[in-house]
């Protein structure tokens, strides 16, 4: 495939998941930009900075790489520790940073440059890709995000709380919304699916159907 998917939507729509397997299905490269995000989040966590100079300084040195799905921060997998709660609470702070999103934006767009890629993430089908050939915004209520998002921590060891969890989906709603250039804003060109209810099948056929159109 040589066009380009955006899967935008907030957090715990069920975005990563679904992407992956349209990915997967289709043969195209899954690129997941909140683990980005992340990744420069936790580099800050372990430089501890936290003033914007220093975090543009570790963002626009760092090395950020995608091998089957893991994501490589500096050479090293740091797909797993990028979930934790420390990097979950800090990263909307982080990725506020106009000269972050910059050099993320750039690395997005230079990976995605000959298509084939499906990417997800708040600004993809707005800011990174806006000529992508397909893009799709998912939503799903709060209870329901925190619910999946709640079951895949558990699933992965995390000790966590349902309270907890549903706190940080809304409060990352509230940090992601309220930034002025808005990348939670939703293209018009985009196909809205709400997810509330459906299983990651059902979506993934929705969008694999529309493309298949
Ligand atoms: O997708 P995920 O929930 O892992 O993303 C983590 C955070 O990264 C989001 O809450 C948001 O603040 C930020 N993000 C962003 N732009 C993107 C992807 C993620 O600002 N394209």
């Amino acid at each position: 495939m040589n066009f380009n998917i955006a899967i935008d939507g907030p957090a715990g729509a069920g975005k990563s998941t679904t992407a992956r397997i349209v990915a997967d299905k289709l043969k195209m490269t899954y690129v997941d930009t909140g683990a980005m995000y992340r990744a420069i989040t936790l580099l800050t966590i372990r430089h501890n900075k936290t003033n914007p100079e220093d975090v543009i300084k570790l963002a626009s040195e760092a090395k950020i790489d995608f091998k089957e799905n893991r994501i490589y921060l500096n050479g090293e997998d740091v797909t797993d520790e990028i979930r934790n709660l420390a990097v979950t609470e800090k990263v909307s702070k982080i990725a506020a940073i106009p000269e972050v999103r910059a050099a993320l934006t750039k690395l997005q767009r230079q990976i995605a440059k000959n298509g084939g890629v499906v990417m997800d993430g708040r600004d993809i089908g707005t800011t990174v890709l806006p000529d992508a050939k397909y893009k799709f915004y998912l939503t799903a209520s709060v209870k329901e995000r925190a619910c999946r998002r709640y079951n895949e921590l558990i699933s992965k060891g995390y000790k966590v709380t349902f309270k907890q969890v549903e706190k940080d989906i809304i409060d990352r709603d509230y940090q992601d919304k309220k930034r002025d250039f808005s990348p939670m804003a939703i293209a018009d060109d985009a196909i809205i699916i709400d997810t509330t209810g459906k299983t990651i099948d059902e979506v993934v056929d929705e969008i694999i159907g529309c493309i298949k159109k």
